[in-house]
């Protein structure tokens, strides 16, 4: 979890059909309230950028154990 589904409420992230009614601090008691472009993107960045790391962290630390004691 961590990064909301692109399409999740504008104030908690959570999807249409599993929100009902829900609190935040910035919004309060809300219904679902649609994401705004800027928002769906971002979060569609964000996932992009974190499956990205998650493969090169793991790639890169490999490579980096075996070349770190070199010298
Ligand atoms: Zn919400």
């Amino acid at each position: 979890m961590g990064i909301p589904t692109p399409s999740g409420c504008q104030h908690c992230g959570v999807e249409q059909r599993s929100h009902a009614r829900r609190w935040t601090e910035a919004a309060g008691w809300h219904p679902w309230t649609a994401p705004t472009q800027e928002q769906m993107k971002a979060r569609m960045r964000a996932r992009r950028a974190k499956v990205a790391s998650f493969f090169g962290g793991a790639r890169r630390r490999r490579s980096g154990t075996a070349e770190g004691g070199e010298r």
